[in-house]
């Protein structure tokens, strides 16, 4: 039986997933911080796109830029000027909403406000009499553009402040670092460059949990090829993207493509691949044929040349960028929602569990004695052993069934008991989450089987 939003939000907080944001204080919207659980979560993700991205990709490298950047940067970028969303308030009871997503939401999707100026968003809100979400009335102010980049200063006085901003998104990074990586590794076109790392956007609508967010992190990776093999290369990274999903565990019928219909100007193609949230389909990754604008743009705002020398042709050019645009808090998001649900039992009874994979599983393995008095020393031996190779749990409150029951409720894929015959003849009961089958193994064999589960 599969979750709902509430359903999810409060497991995740429960069971040391994901906590709100400073939330003694009453929190802060739209933050949120991940727990013990999910950070190993996290990690995991992080290391697998890692993995499958940067170093087993030839030509690749990985970066890790400043989140301040010069603001040159971004002028060049276009945000400064143009990284808005369209936003009411209801004047009614002072709520506050992205004018696109109020036109999606009361069509049900019919209506794609991408393809509307502003003027016919407002008419649409007018004529339709679209209800404030909040107090079901319909008197909102005109649009106004909202820039969504995070701005500060820097510099002790206040004559000397410069206005600088948190990045909206790691790319930019990797664009100015461009001929810098080049060289240094001696790359040839084509290659790719990618970083993990934080974003910020000041998001107007807060919503669905870690979805939107106004501090996330991106996992970025921008391929710079020759123009005339970008249409190949956009088609290559579109099916990266939905295997890397596929790998998280994720199956095919919660995946789905769906092209932009507005381009930007100097764009190419466009698309997004969307996940099956319990809200409806929505966007995890973004792939994008950028042409060269980019390193152009930083060459004309930077002064500095941005172009590559073919050491074979002589020719130098801008090379063209495939952008690939991961939110990893939307994957792991992702994973949770995909992984969460109610089974039903044989014996009529319930329990919860989640299935992740275990490549991604916070714990891989738990540690129970069955008896905490006679027990505990040799399962504490154990943990310290396995913990060396596997992120190990180790619990002996409540009944070996209760405990079970937790185990499959964080994901962990197997349970190891420490019972009386493991005293006798250094064997453990191994239990796995998905079938609850148990088999008896000699301690030394556990290991490689653990290893093998969860490299599987
Ligand atoms: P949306 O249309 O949902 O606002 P976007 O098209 O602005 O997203 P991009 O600029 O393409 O998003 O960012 C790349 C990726 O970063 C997205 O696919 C998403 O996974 C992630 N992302 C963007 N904004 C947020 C956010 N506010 N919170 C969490 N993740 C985000």
């Amino acid at each position: 039986m599969a979750k709902t939003m509430e359903e999810i939000v409060a497991h995740c907080k429960n069971t040391g997933f994901i906590f709100p944001g400073s939330e003694i204080y009453g929190g802060l919207a739209n933050s949120w911080d991940y727990g013990p659980l999910g950070v190993e979560l996290k990690n995991n993700i992080k290391k697998l796109w890692w993995e499958k991205f940067v170093q087993k990709r030839e030509n690749s490298f990985g970066i890790d830029c400043a989140i301040l950047m010069n603001p040159r940067v971004w002028e060049a970028s276009g945000h400064v000027a143009s990284f808005s969303d369209p936003l009411v308030d209801c004047k009614e009871c002072k709520a506050r909403f992205r004018a696109d997503n109020l036109i999606s939401d009361f069509s049900k999707g019919e209506v794609n406000p991408d393809l509307m100026t502003r003027e016919e968003m407002s008419k649409y809100l007018s004529d339709n009499h679209v209800p404030c979400p909040v107090c079901k009335k319909s008197n909102f102010t005109p649009i106004r553009e909202f820039n969504l980049l995070f701005q500060t200063h820097r510099g002790v006085t206040k004559e000397s402040q410069q206005d600088i901003y948190l990045r909206p998104e790691t790319a930019q990074g990797e664009y100015v670092n461009f001929l810098n990586v080049q060289r240094t590794m001696r790359a040839k076109v084509p290659f790719g460059i990618g970083q993990i790392g934080k974003a910020f956007r000041n998001e107007i609508t807060p919503g669905n949990f870690t979805f939107r967010q106004i501090e996330f992190e991106q996992m970025e990776y921008q391929w710079f090829c020759h123009e005339g093999e970008d249409e190949k290369y956009y088609e290559e990274f579109k099916k990266a993207s939905k295997d890397f999903f596929l790998s998280l565990g994720i199956g095919e019928d919660k995946l789905r493509f769906h092209d932009h219909d507005k381009l930007a100007f100097y764009a190419k193609a466009a698309c997004d691949l969307q996940f099956l949230f319990p809200f409806g389909w929505d966007e995890v990754n973004g792939i994008h044929n950028r042409t060269n604008y980019d390193l152009s743009r930083h060459q004309e705002f930077s002064g500095k040349a941005m172009q590559y020398l073919d050491p074979i042709t002589n020719e130098k050019f801008i090379p063209f960028v495939i952008e690939n645009s991961y939110g990893l808090d939307r994957a792991i998001l992702a994973v949770i929602c995909n992984s969460y649900e109610t089974e039903k039992l044989e014996d009529g009874e319930e329990r919860e569990i989640m299935r992740i994979i275990p490549k991604l599983a916070p714990f891989k393995v738990a540690v129970l004695p069955l008896m905490k008095k006679d027990l505990s020393e040799k399962a504490k031996e154990l943990f310290s052993k396995l913990s060396q190779s596997f992120r190990t749990i180790y619990d002996d409150t409540g009944s070996i069934g209760k405990r079970y029951r937790r185990q499959d409720q964080i994901g962990t894929p197997l349970c190891v008991t420490v019972d009386y015959e493991t005293l006798e003849n250094q064997t453990v009961t191994v239990r796995d989450r998905d079938t609850m089958a148990q088999i008896r193994l000699p301690i030394s064999e556990l290991e490689g089987y653990i290893s093998k589960i969860v490299n599987g």
